[in-house]
């Protein structure tokens, strides 16, 4: 039996378990899908946000500043890439000025540090690039850039070598109590729990169905990119947004920790699972993303694709306890990447009101150490080589990711199984030709290193098998 199981390994299951794993218990994170990250965890602005956006006095407000805070130190102590690059939103005439205004007096009472209201010449002082027609603009500089799949796998990594237990392929269909603890159905497994953490973004609500009267109701969001090579990264050093509606902060224009650039999102009504571009959507992200900086070439994209927001029929974040012993982190929207530290925080501290007793352990894990080559100085790498000569073989020649780093990946705490995974961990196939050469090279190496036959390896989710054809053994009938 554990302690506490953590329903869902997004971004918010990962770093509840990264910060309870710092104490003595037993933890398992359940995810329905074959590795952490691949909710609305992997397909998100990336943007860690100031904070000027959420309404004051909101659990939204107060976590994404609190969390933003958390982000730069964690993230150095995770070995995760993140900037600390500052935005601008972007004022077109009057009416943005009058919402440029309300966001900055929202950041004095969320206490933002450091914003700042520009009128357009110093805007573009500042980002060149953007359009003559941007009147003015707020300026946030404690906002960053991360990579968000490569922050929830760091804190599920860190949290593994803590003992807690990763249970993919794993969905939780049915929830009962006996006699004080849970009981989980997943399929034909049971898991049994003291107390039950529900972190299952867009299922949050489905989950808290099982153990309580219905209180919310996800309303998925569906928002699509551009990903542009790194060709286009330069040409703006922040995060530039358009005013933020009822419907989301807008179309925005970022670059990212990889130096590529980030062009998105819309937002249309979505389903929970189906992540499908769709051409009018995207042709309208690039016509509102031209308006702020004309000079994107589109020819340069390399990628598109789609997140589901959890949003819900309310506006902040749901952060409680739904039953006794049961706490729900639910309707966890945008800015959760953000506020994921300080959502993890809140709940502890809920799961200390339950009753629990936590003990911290005497000397856990609390840093990850994670190689990535061509980050380090010629004389660290000519040292790599050296002790390791798979340092050696570049294998994803548009990232310059080694076999090395891709070993790494396929034996690390929380390992990669498929090609995107190996991806997520290692960075190989994020380049200009996304995976085409480096694709093979890839498949051959988890077959090597996991003895697995080739046409059994998926490039991403269940059923994403890449090569087809028939085995020795269907040969041998
Ligand atoms: C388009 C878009 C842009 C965004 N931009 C930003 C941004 O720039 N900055 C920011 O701070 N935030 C942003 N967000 C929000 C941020 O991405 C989310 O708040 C965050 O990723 C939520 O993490 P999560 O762990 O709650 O959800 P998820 O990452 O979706 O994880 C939930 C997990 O639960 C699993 N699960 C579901 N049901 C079950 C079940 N029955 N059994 C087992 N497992 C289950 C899922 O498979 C999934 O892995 C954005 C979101 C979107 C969609």
């Amino acid at each position: 039996m554990f302690d506490v199981a953590i329903i869902g390994g997004g971004i918010i299951g990962c770093a509840v378990a990264y910060k309870l794993s710092m104490y003595d218990l037993k933890i398992c994170v359940i995810e329905k899908e074959n590795d952490v990250a691949l909710g609305a965890t992997r397909a998100n602005s990336a943007i860690i946000h100031a904070g000027f956006d959420p309404e004051p006095g909101t659990l939204m407000a107060r976590l994404n500043v609190e969390g933003t805070r958390q982000t730069p130190e964690l993230c150095r102590r995770l070995g995760v890439h993140y900037k600390n690059t500052g935005s601008l939103v972007l004022a077109f005439g009057e009416e943005d000025t009058e919402t440029v205004n309300r966001l900055y007096d929202r950041g004095v009472k969320n206490g933002v540090p450091g914003r700042r209201v520009l009128d357009g010449r110093q805007a573009r002082e500042l980002e060149p690039g953007i359009s003559d027609t941007v009147t003015g603009a707020l300026y946030a500089p404690s906002s960053g850039i991360v990579n968000p799949w490569e922050y929830a796998i760091a804190m599920a990594e860190v949290a593994a070598l803590n003992g807690c237990v990763f249970s993919l392929e794993t969905e939780v269909s049915s929830i009962s109590c006996e006699n004080g603890t849970w009981l989980l159905s997943c399929g034909d497994r049971q898991i049994r729990a003291k107390y039950v953490v529900n972190a299952a973004g867009v299922n949050s609500d489905l989950i808290h169905n099982m153990v309580a009267e219905p209180s919310f109701r996800t309303l998925p969001s569906k928002g699509q990119y551009w990903l542009m090579d790194k060709s286009e990264g330069k040409i703006t050093s922040r995060t530039l947004f358009r005013c933020p509606t009822k419907a989301g902060k807008g179309v925005l224009v970022s670059p990212t920790v990889h130096g590529n650039l980030i062009v998105g999102p819309d937002a249309s009504p979505g389903s929970r699972e189906r992540v499908n571009t769709e051409s009018d959507r995207l042709e309208y992200v690039k016509a509102t993303a031209l308006e702020s900086v004309p000079g994107i070439n589109f020819r340069n994209a390399i990628r598109t694709f789609a997140g589901i927001r959890a949003n819900t029929d309310r506006d902040d974040f749901i952060i409680g306890i739904a039953a006794p012993n049961f706490i729900d982190l639910g309707g966890i929207k945008s800015p959760g990447l953000s506020a994921a530290p300080a959502i993890a925080d809140e709940a502890i501290r809920l799961l200390l009101d339950c009753g629990a007793e936590l003990e911290k352990k005497e000397n856990p894990v609390t840093d990850r150490e994670h190689v990535v080559f061509k980050d380090q100085t010629d004389e660290k790498k000519r040292e790599l080589i050296r002790k390791n000569p798979l340092y050696g073989r570049v294998i994803c020649r548009c990232e310059t990711v080694t076999e090395a780093e891709i070993v790494q990946a396929l034996r690390s705490p929380v390992p990669a199984r498929t090609v995107d995974g190996v991806k997520r961990r290692a960075n190989a196939g994020m380049g200009r030709c996304q995976g085409g050469f480096c694709g093979p090279r890839v498949l051959e190496i988890i077959c090597r290193e996991t003895g697995m036959n080739p046409l059994g390896v998926l490039k991403d989710k269940a059923g994403s098998y890449i090569l087809y054809g028939q085995t020795k053994e269907a040969d041998n009938v």
